[in-house]
């Protein structure tokens, strides 16, 4: 029986994994590979989060194929030579991936394709990681969108559920190949030490496992009502399945057909849902359409803005929860313990480091990059530009988060803020939004915490309007 390497990536899971399927259809012996390569991401290397998170889902993945008479082949990069070195041992004919769609990663995917087949190879990649291509949705003129609204329109119209491949039960072995051993997880990713990552996994279990656990708690007891609670940063109103999308370790069409098909007497709920997959997609989409959108504005009017030069002080007081908004401080201390935060919380912090403080909005992605255990190149970018206004389809740059009106709203009771900024348990709820406005009762129950916000809110959004009309008046 002749083989195929089956190289994986983000994709860490055997149930609807196109490549894996490939090879079983097509009667070739799958050799799982996985190949650490960092080097080869370009500027966009994987985060410390992604790293720990990483590490326990291709150990879980090893756990899968193994149960089924399989295993993991762990290898070390330069990916090419690695590629072919393991095919000139195995004497496999293929190999076979599902696409990824970040710049660095879809350049150096075009190469290894090309190199393998003047090798003799046979290379084919699928989609394994979106509902469509970024090339694949167009508008009339055969243009990509700029705008998310008439994308996902023309997107979820065409959307119909494929035949989803389950998980064999048995897979033959790589030793029949004369596959290597491969390397130790520790010699490819090194278990943090000491173990700064403990929170994470107090709320996710990275691997198929646990992404399937992830939806079916979703589908079963979320979802009904999601269309309300996904925006309340106090409850857990959302699926959490950012990281299992992020790593593939669910098929995002498994997800959609999931919710699709459960039985909840709340279908807006569901459509919320699949909009927000939509978001997903429109960020590939734009993505793939817009490489530069990693570090450039993707509105051209932002090239002459006069973002501040970023204090580190102040960079840093964000970075750790210290910037006396008890909101933004909340959100950046969950961020950092388990390495994930709220969509809305997102956006607040987010608004204000590029509004209120006037700084680039590349400095929060990077600190996001490091630290999100679900940190995707076009999910952070999109989310990013979108909040700073720079974006194809951004917030207007005007429209300045209060961040006391959202955690009002958002967390109504304050419960978040005392989980998160628990040295403001203390005081009263009401008076958790603003507790500069509450000096004694500051001084009194937490002394510790800043005494007012690192810029004046009302100045801090003048200055960011002044800024902007000078801007738009090309001052
Ligand atoms: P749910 O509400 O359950 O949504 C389901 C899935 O839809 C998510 O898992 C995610 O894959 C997708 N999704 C939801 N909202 C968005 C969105 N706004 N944009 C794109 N996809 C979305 N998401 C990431 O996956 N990685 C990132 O690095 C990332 N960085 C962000 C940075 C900023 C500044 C902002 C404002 C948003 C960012 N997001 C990012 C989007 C969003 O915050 C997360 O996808 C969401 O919070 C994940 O939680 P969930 O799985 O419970 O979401």
């Amino acid at each position: 029986m002749a083989a195929a390497l089956v190289w994986f990536r983000d994709d860490l899971r055997l149930d609807d994994q196109p490549a894996l399927r490939a090879a079983l259809d097509r009667g070739w012996l799958p050799i799982p590979v996985y190949i650490h390569a960092p080097s080869e991401e370009g500027e966009w290397a994987p985060g410390a989060a992604s790293d720990a998170w990483r590490r326990r889902s291709l150990a879980a993945l090893a756990v899968e194929l193994e149960r089924r008479g399989s295993r993991l082949v762990l290898l070390h990069g330069p990916t090419l030579g690695t590629l072919q070195a393991l095919a000139a041992l195995t004497g496999a004919e293929a190999v076979l991936w599902t696409r990824r769609y970040e710049p660095a990663a879809e350049q150096r995917d075009a190469r290894i394709k090309r190199a393998l087949r003047e090798a003799g190879l046979h290379a084919e990649s699928f989609n394994g990681a979106l509902l469509f291509e970024p090339w694949d949705v167009a508008t009339k003129q055969g243009d990509p969108y700029r705008v998310y609204t008439p994308f996902w329109k023309a997107a979820r119209a065409a959307w119909r559920t494929p035949r989803l491949w389950d998980a064999p039960a048995r897979l033959p072995s790589p030793d029949e190949a004369g596959a290597p051993h491969g390397v130790e997880l520790d010699g490819v990713i090194a278990a943090p030490r000491p173990a700064w990552d403990a929170g994470f996994w107090q709320r996710f279990t990275p691997g198929e496992a646990g992404a399937r656990q992830a939806l079916a708690k979703f589908v079963g007891q979320v979802l009904d009502g999601y269309a309300d609670a996904r925006d309340r940063a106090d409850l857990e109103g959302t699926s959490r399945l950012s990281p299992h999308l992020h790593f593939g370790e669910v098929s995002v069409a498994r997800v959609a057909a999931g919710v699709l098909a459960a039985t909840g007497d709340d279908p807006a709920g569901r459509e919320r849902f699949l909009a927000e997959l939509g978001w997903r997609e429109f960020a590939h989409h734009v993505l793939h359409h817009h490489p530069h959108a990693v570090d450039q504005d993707l509105d051209p009017r932002f090239a002459g803005f006069e973002w501040s030069p970023p204090s580190p002080a102040r960079l840093e007081a964000w970075r750790r929860g210290r910037t006396g908004v008890p909101i933004v401080d909340a959100g950046m201390r969950e961020l950092w313990h388990t390495g994930w935060m709220h969509n809305r919380v997102r956006m607040i912090v987010a608004s204000w480091l590029t509004k209120h403080l006037r700084v680039h909005w590349r400095h929060g992605a990077r600190w996001f990059w490091d630290t999100l255990v679900d940190a995707d190149l076009a999910n952070n970018t999109q989310g990013w530009q979108w909040t700073a206004g720079t974006g194809v389809d951004a917030a207007p740059y005007f429209r300045v988060f209060n961040p006391v009106l959202q955690a009002r709203r958002f967390d109504p009771d304050g419960a978040y803020i005392a989980r998160w900024v628990p040295e403001l348990a203390a005081l009263p709820a009401a008076a958790r939004f603003a507790p500069w406005e509450h000096p004694q009762l500051l001084r009194r129950f937490a002394p510790d915490y800043p005494s007012r916000p690192q810029v004046d809110l009302a100045a801090g959004r003048q200055a960011a309007l002044d800024a902007f009309a000078r801007l738009r008046e090309g001052r």
